[in-house]
This record gives structure tokens, sequence and C-alpha cells, in this order.
């Protein structure tokens, strides 16, 4: 009876703009976004700029879905962490298409893995985009993600609540991004105030190099899209605005960059705390090991 009421509630609510309309204001919208960043840096229109870009309003995280983290488990821990995310909330919406690799026009990484609106305001997004997902379908489609090297970007940002007609702190983002179609990993280095933090790494995420292994290739200082990778003295130094993504150390040829993280449970609270301060998501509590 329940669900009946509430299935009737959900068909009479009214939706945000459908697939096309978005599809036109990525295309119309996408080259401010790039020279906004590009400009981000330049004197004098940086401020102009700043408020597109400030926080709150453009906060983002990462989780690299598939790096094995060696202790203190040897499961792919990161990922692990995400469905567990995923078991926390009710309402879990995931788009048909990758919005940016779908205007790139590219098929790989394929399109058919978009991004996942969580919360309840999940259920205002025109069903043109996508549906409501199972839990079950929610970790497929992590699993999909993780198979395509994609990482998995939680996103809190103005311009997706503009876009879907919902309220700011109703709606979280997990987007299952790559490095060269994002529009939120691309045109990065060299970026002005408002975009230095909007990237942060969850604090219990550490990537540290070990110097023996280190050969200075630089590799990973052309590759770390923040571009906050320095060589100092032949060896490859993390920076400051690292944002734990793991590219870097996926892409060492030499295994010398590792990622860190101090237990499960830790990393849970670090994400859960993070959305928490971003947004008024609703996340129930959930214990390690009970996952489906
Ligand atoms: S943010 Fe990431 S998943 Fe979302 S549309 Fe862009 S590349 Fe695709
Ligand atoms: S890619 Fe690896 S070996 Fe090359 S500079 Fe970076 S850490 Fe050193
Ligand atoms: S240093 Fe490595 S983990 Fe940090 S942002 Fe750059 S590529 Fe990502």
């Amino acid at each position: 009876m329940m669900n009946l009421v509430q299935q009737n509630d959900r068909s009479k609510q009214k939706y945000g703009p459908g697939r096309n309309f978005v599809i036109w204001a990525v295309r119309l919208g996408w080259p401010f976004i790039k020279f906004g960043k590009i400009l981000s840096n330049v004197p004098l229109i940086k401020w102009l700029i700043y408020p597109f870009f400030m926080r709150p309003y453009n906060e983002i995280s990462s989780i690299p879905l598939n790096i094995e983290v060696p202790n203190p488990e040897s499961v792919v821990l990161p990922r692990r962490v995400v469905q567990r995310l995923l078991t926390a909330v009710d309402d879990i919406f995931i788009f048909d298409e990758c919005i940016c690799r779908r205007h790139n026009n590219v098929s790989v990484p394929p399109q058919t893995i978009g991004c996942m609106a969580l919360g309840p305001a999940g259920s205002r997004i025109h069903p043109s985009h996508g549906k409501m997902a199972t839990i079950e379908e929610a970790f497929r489609h992590v699993d999909r993600a993780a198979e395509a090297g994609l990482v998995a970007n939680f996103a809190h940002v103005w311009i997706d609540p503009v876009a879907f007609h919902t309220r700011f702190h109703d709606l979280m983002f997990i987007c299952y991004c790559d490095d060269k179609n994002c529009l939120y990993r691309t045109y990065m280095k060299n970026r002005g105030p408002s975009l230095k933090g909007a990237y942060q790494r969850l604090p219990g995420l550490l990537v540290v190099v070990d110097p023996d292994k280190c050969e200075g290739c630089g590799t990973c200082k052309e590759q770390c899209f923040l571009a906050d990778i320095s060589l100092v003295g032949g060896k490859a130094v993390i920076g400051r605005s690292c944002a734990g993504c793991g590219r870097c150390v996926e892409i060492c040829p030499n295994k010398a960059i590792a990622l860190k993280i101090k237990n499960e449970e830790a990393l849970f609270e670090d994400l859960v705390q993070w959305i928490k301060g971003v947004s008024h998501l609703p996340i129930k509590s959930v214990q390690k090991g009970s996952l489906p």
C-alpha cells in the first residue's frame, strides 16, 4: 500500500529538463567552462570568473576504483568503499550515458557508463536521462566503471542542480570519469584561486613515492591532471593539492607510487564526513561486511 502511494506521488512529481535540453546546454556551456578554467589564473579575469568556481559551490573528491591496496586488506578496497556508500543511500539514479564522452563523441571509455545521482532529488531527474536503480544495478555499474579504468568522482557542484532543477543540497553525484573527456578533470592545469582546492583528497587516502624505485622519468608529472607532481633531485614529489585520484599510481612504469589507506572504516568515514560537509544527503549507517 505504502509503495503504491509512493509510486503515485512520484508519477505526479515534476521532472527537471529532459535529455535533449541538457545535451544542448552542455554543447553551449562547454566552451565557457573550458575557457573559464583556462583563464582562471589570468590577472583580473580570474576575479570575474571566481564566483562560478568558488567554494562551496564547486566541491569534488575522488576515489580510484581499481587500485589494489595491499595492506592491511587484500581487496580492491576503494571500490568496496564506494559500494558501501551506495548501500547507505536510499535513492540512486543512473544516467544511461556519460554526457562528456557523448559530447566528445568517443566510444572508449564507453559512453554508456554515465554518472550516478544520489539522494531524494534524484527522483526529479527526467526519465529520458536514465532510471532509478536497484542496489544490484548500482554495484554492476561501479564494476563496469572500474573495468573501464574510470575514477569515481564525488561531485557537489552548482551546475548539476541547475541543469536538473533540483535543490542544491539534496543532490550528490558520483561520476565515473576518464582523464581526456571529463569536463571536471580536464583543463585543470595552472588553475586559478577559485579552482584550487575544488578537488579535495580524502584525508585517509595517501599517495606516496618510493624514492628507491623512482627513476625520475617524469611520466607521472606529465599525467597528473592537477599538475601537482614535481621532480626534485630526479625523484617525483607529490604536491599538496593532490586529489588522490590514483592515476599516477597506475601510470608509473616502476610501480614507485602507492596508494595508502589506513583501513576501510576510516576511508568510509572520511567519505561520509566529506559528503555531509557539502550536502544534506541522508546517509544510513552501514556496517562493514554487510554488503549484499
Ligand atoms: S562528469 Fe564524468 S561521468 Fe559525468 S558526464 Fe562527465 S566524464 Fe561522464
Ligand atoms: S612515473 Fe614513476 S619512475 Fe617516473 S618519475 Fe614518476 S614516480 Fe618516478
Ligand atoms: S598526484 Fe597522482 S593521485 Fe594526486 S592528483 Fe596527481 S595523478 Fe592524482
